[in-house]
């Protein structure tokens, strides 16, 4: 067992280090906590996002403070309304709320202002190289870099070209805002990082108003400043950049955010990065941002997980300060958890074989009461028709059976679910030899579950009447990735696109119990001893389909007891 896990499981009694941060500001005195959840619109919400998405919102949850929602907007190329709304749906559907709905383009008079002070200073220049020149004479880690020959132009000057930067008279990369650091300095990014680039190109928000934009490091702080957050909590891969952002605030004397980093949330069998998950989507891969083998939040919805298996789960793998892979099995083993408590049965037979009841009246009905929820007692009953015909799953019959096979055979007997016991008479098989009905006898005396003459039965099995049951498209997803790391390239030039599962979707036709037909969008179900699963979107009246949460069988919680 890792250190990491270690932590992991002691946290529900210690604090994570975050928490230790903020309880020793509010011990020193400051009390009010201001986080924010800072996404780029330009692109859906992943797992890794809602795990940030927790550990915002409830940090400021859990010591009475606030969380904004600030879109990081500065990069007009990649960013979309679209993305935007999407973000908006799913911080609601994971179940928090934020203080302010801000975004980053709000403050770009602010951060222009800014950078005008900055010039003033003489801590800022206009550089007339090229951003390749600029990347060319950055130096490495062992040598410094080469000045721009433009460093030491005057702030007359500097002032000037900038205003016509922003008024458009240069074309995109003639030039850009550099912050007039070190060229020397050991961190790569203080020698004279760039503020803002010339782009014409329109901004979702802000149309053509402005054709430079602000760089990440010089607007992330600054936009932190202006809502006066106090925990600017980001991911690991931030830390060498926390230097500059307290440079940029120093230097201007404003409102001194904080930024701390914890580890990014890696999966098993997952690619995480918006860039990725776009190609994906782009190439036909999967049917779109929501294709329910995404780990986006979407498609976790659309997938039928639940908002509070989801806020388990980020609260399971906790808050760490180095980089690791959690197993997938923890996501799933979360859903299972929740499912199991909220989640009402059904039953269903994704892979039908008919058993004809001998003994039951032809065009006889009967109403079985089925108890909807057994861990939940308000979850009420149902009526479930039994009759003549039947289905059941063709697993749960054996013509030559094991020992231990408590299921159906020939001259067998097995338990129907809320039903009868039904005994195995015959077998009839077509001319290749298939088996393709089974002809039963049920005992009359068994429907309260007991049997004629107190015989006992192990095995119970689930099944649908065939009159009755609706014809479903059942939909089986499993991972989109067969290795660990879907970017493993150890077999020399693989790639994700060679590591693609073929069997990540695998449709099958469903028969299930009636009350099924009007599921709702949104809701899961337990289908009795095959898995959970939900009404997809594309679901219709006239052609249902479901798609599959997961499986019943978790073998996460069973390798780690
Ligand atoms: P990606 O690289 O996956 O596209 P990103 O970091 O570019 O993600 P942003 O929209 O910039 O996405 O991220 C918003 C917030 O979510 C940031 O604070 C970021 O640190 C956090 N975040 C992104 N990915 C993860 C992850 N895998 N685990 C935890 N937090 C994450
Ligand atoms: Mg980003």
């Amino acid at each position: 067992m890792s250190v990491e896990t270690t932590q992991t499981e002691t946290k529900e009694k210690s604090l994570n280090f975050l928490e230790e941060i903020i309880e020793t500001s509010i011990a020193n005195g400051e009390p009010r906590v201001q986080t924010r959840f800072p996404p780029e619109p330009n692109g859906y919400l992943h797992i890794g996002h809602a795990k940030s998405i927790c550990i915002n919102f409830g940090l400021a949850k859990k010591y009475g403070g606030k969380c904004n929602l600030r879109f990081d907007d500065t990069n007009p190329v990649k960013e979309d309304t679209e993305y935007v709304d999407s973000i908006k749906e799913d911080i609601k559907w994971l179940g928090f709320d934020w203080a302010g709905e801000y975004y980053a383009s709000d403050y770009f008079d602010q951060l222009y202002d800014w950078a005008v002070v900055l010039i003033k200073k003489g801590l800022a220049y206009v550089d007339d190289q090229t951003q390749e020149q600029i990347r060319e004479t950055r130096g490495t880690i062992s040598e410094p870099g080469t000045p721009s020959p433009w460093r030491d132009r005057s702030v007359e000057e500097n002032l000037d070209l900038f205003e016509r930067m922003r008024n458009g008279e240069f074309e995109d990369g003639a030039k850009v805002l550099r912050a007039k650091i070190d060229m020397a300095h050991p961190n790569m990014l203080f020698r004279d990082p760039i503020m803002y680039r010339i782009l014409h190109t329109d901004h979702h928000r802000t149309g053509d108003k402005w054709c430079i934009y602000p760089m990440y490091d010089y607007a992330h702080g600054q936009c932190d400043s202006i809502e006066k957050i106090t925990h600017s909590i980001c991911t690991l891969e931030f830390d060498v950049h926390r230097p500059l952002y307290d440079w940029f605030i120093q230097a201007l004397d404003i409102y001194p955010s904080h930024q701390y980093e914890f580890a990014r949330l890696n999966l098993t069998y997952t690619m995480m990065s918006k860039r990725n998950l776009l190609k994906l989507v782009q190439e036909g891969v999967v049917m779109g941002w929501d294709d329910p083998r995404m780990p986006t939040i979407c498609a976790l919805r659309r997938k039928g997980y639940t908002p509070a298996s989801v806020r388990a789960f980020a609260e399971m793998v906790g808050v760490a300060k180095r980089d690791n892979v959690i197993d997938l099995g923890k996501l799933e083993y979360c859903v299972r958890e929740d499912l199991n408590k909220v989640a009402e049965r059904r039953m269903a037979v994704l892979n039908p074989l008919k058993v004809v009841i001998t003994n039951w009246e032809e065009g006889r009905v009967e109403m079985r009461q089925a108890v909807n929820n057994p861990e939940d007692e308000n979850a009420g009953m149902r009526e479930v028709p039994f009759s003549k015909v039947l289905y059941i799953e063709r697993d749960d019959f054996m013509e030559n059976p094991p020992k231990k096979f408590f299921r159906l055979c020939p001259g067998g007997e097995v338990r129907l679910r809320y039903s009868y016991l039904i005994k195995c008479e015959e077998v009839i098989k077509d001319e290749e030899g298939n088996i393709v009905e089974l002809r039963c006898t049920y005992d009359p005396m068994s429907g309260d579950g007991s049997s004629s003459d107190g015989r006992r039965v192990k095995g119970v099995i689930h099944w649908v009447s065939a009159d009755h049951a609706v014809k479903a498209e059942v939909r089986l997803f499993d991972n989109l990735f067969v290795t660990e790391n879907p970017r493993d390239n150890s077999q020399g030039q693989a790639s994700w696109e060679d590591n693609l599962n073929p069997n990540s979707l695998v449709k099958v036709e469903g028969w299930l119990e009636p009350s099924l037909k009007d599921a709702p969008v949104g809701q899961t179900f337990q289908f009795e001893r095959v898995g959970y699963f939900c009404p997809d979107r594309d679901s219709s009246a006239d052609h249902l389909v479901f798609n599959r949460t997961v499986t019943l069988k978790d073998t996460w919680a069973k390798i780690n007891k």
